[in-house]
């Protein structure tokens, strides 16, 4: 898998949490994920996976990018069941560009849970 802080942006504040340059609340770290809690939790349980590596979007995935996606998606699931989330799940969300409401242009995938989150989102 491509992987590593191979490909980083200066000013993107993953980016900068990803190489420990910005503190984080860290749940989980191997060479392509990290996973630490939001800093303005919307949830009782409020966490971001994000890769490693600078990526802006979801529209920024490109093909050779599988596998990143679907362990993005995987590892997501994995912290959420260890977080004691399987039995009522959650929400598992990815915003996107300024439609979506994305904020931080370092793709990352919200795990919303501990309580029932209404739809359809504003
Ligand atoms: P977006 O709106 O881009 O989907 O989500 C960005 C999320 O990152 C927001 O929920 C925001 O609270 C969180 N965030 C922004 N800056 C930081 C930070 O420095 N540390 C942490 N832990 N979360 C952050
Ligand atoms: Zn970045």
């Amino acid at each position: 898998m491509s992987g590593g802080t191979d490909s980083v942006q200066e000013g993107c504040v993953f980016c900068r949490i990803a190489r420990g340059l910005i503190p984080s609340d860290k749940i989980y770290e191997d060479g392509d994920f990290l996973a630490f809690y939001d800093l303005s939790p919307q949830a009782p349980v409020h966490f971001l996976v994000i890769p490693k590596r600078h990526i802006e979007s979801l529209m920024d995935l490109a093909e050779a990018d599988r596998n990143l996606a679907g362990g993005l998606l995987i590892k997501a699931r994995e912290l959420a069941e260890k977080l004691g989330c399987a039995g009522k799940g959650g929400r598992f969300v990815i915003n996107c560009k300024s439609d979506g409401g994305q904020t931080v242009p370092h793709l990352h995938l919200h795990v919303l849970a501990g309580r029932p989150l209404c739809w359809p989102p504003g």
